[in-house]
């Protein structure tokens, strides 16, 4: 019997926005019943940069209705909050509001810890901000885990955060602009670090299934594991979907795209779908390809996944 895949990177699923105002307990529960669907029956619901009253406001409500639900609660094992301490820098930004973006301070992460019940897992950051040595070291210290991402950040800075305790890189080869110095990169700074455990978005659109082979190859054995960074597009039909405060639109061809511009904003791909891809482009047999978007990464996160059922 398979084991449940573990998505640490979900802002949506099934048609619905985790981010929405007005979010409803019937339709958070349809996203769990779709991604459960796909083989997932625990992830780490994602929010993404905004103010911090709005996102207190929006862990409150994901809070009071993973309480009203034991199927949801179970399932949503986590958050991770992606932002607002990312880099504002053209290109970097990606999907997030660059005028909302701060340097990173702990009262604030306090404040919003608090609001998600304590239930922060993980935080996206750029290590470039200042203060950001001493907010990871407290970030780890209160047993959060911190990834680096959206960043421009120096060699030195990549360093300093991870002797403060980073231990990931999020969507690695994503969330930097299009063209970049061919050597003098964050990619190729941040895949440099062996001790990073990079997460990556095997959809085929975000990486080229060649550009994704060349970055696996790159990692040490156990630290390239995978994520869909997926939005409600995922798990449902084209069409245009919400993503906090931008409106998005997916073609037939699955890209999410955000209408006039150039980058990507998440995905539309599943977990399931995900593991058949690593598996196809990889080379690599079922059971690897399955533990890469499953066991490897719950055993960092000590979350339990439960076995799939004939019916998920
Ligand atoms: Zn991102």
């Amino acid at each position: 019997m398979n084991t449940s895949l573990f998505d640490i990177q979900v802002n949506g699923f099934g048609g619905v926005d985790f981010q929405q105002p007005g979010l409803t307990g019937a339709e958070l529960r349809r996203a769990v019943d779709a991604l459960a669907a796909h083989q997932t029956l625990r992830f780490f619901a994602t929010l993404i940069t905004d103010t911090t009253d709005a996102l207190c406001e929006k862990f409150m409500e994901l809070e009071r209705l993973r309480a009203a639900d034991a199927v949801v609660a179970s399932a949503l094992a986590g958050y991770h909050l992606e932002g607002p301490w990312l880099s504002p820098a053209p290109g970097y930004h990606g999907a997030h509001e660059a005028g909302l973006m701060m340097a990173p301070e702990i009262g604030a992460f306090e404040r919003l810890q608090a609001a998600a019940g304590g239930n922060i897992r993980l935080v996206t950051l750029a290590p470039e901000l200042p203060g950001s040595v001493e907010f990871i070291s407290a970030l780890v210290g209160l047993g959060v885990q911190v990834s680096l991402g959206h960043t421009q950040a120096s060699g030195a800075q990549i360093t300093a955060a991870i002797e403060a305790g980073a231990r990931f890189c999020t969507h690695l080869g994503n969330g930097v602009p299009a063209e970049l110095h061919r050597h003098d990169n964050v990619m190729q700074r941040l895949l440099a670090h062996d001790d990073l455990i990079a997460f990556f978005i095997p959809d085929g659109i975000h990486l080229p299934p060649g550009v994704l082979k060349n970055f696996f190859r790159a990692k040490p054995a156990g630290k390239a594991l995978f994520t869909t960074d997926c939005m409600a597009a995922a798990g449902a039909p084209p069409g245009r979907y919400p993503l906090g405060n931008l409106w998005l639109e997916i073609g037939p061809d699955r890209i999410v795209r955000q209408p006039g511009k150039p980058n990507f904003a998440g995905s539309a791909l599943c977990p399931d779908e995900g593991v058949r891809n690593i598996q196809d482009w990889l080379g690599l047999d079922a059971a690897t390809a399955r533990a890469l978007f499953s066991t490897a990464i719950a055993d960092i996160f000590q979350v339990v996944l439960p076995p799939i059922t004939e019916t998920a």
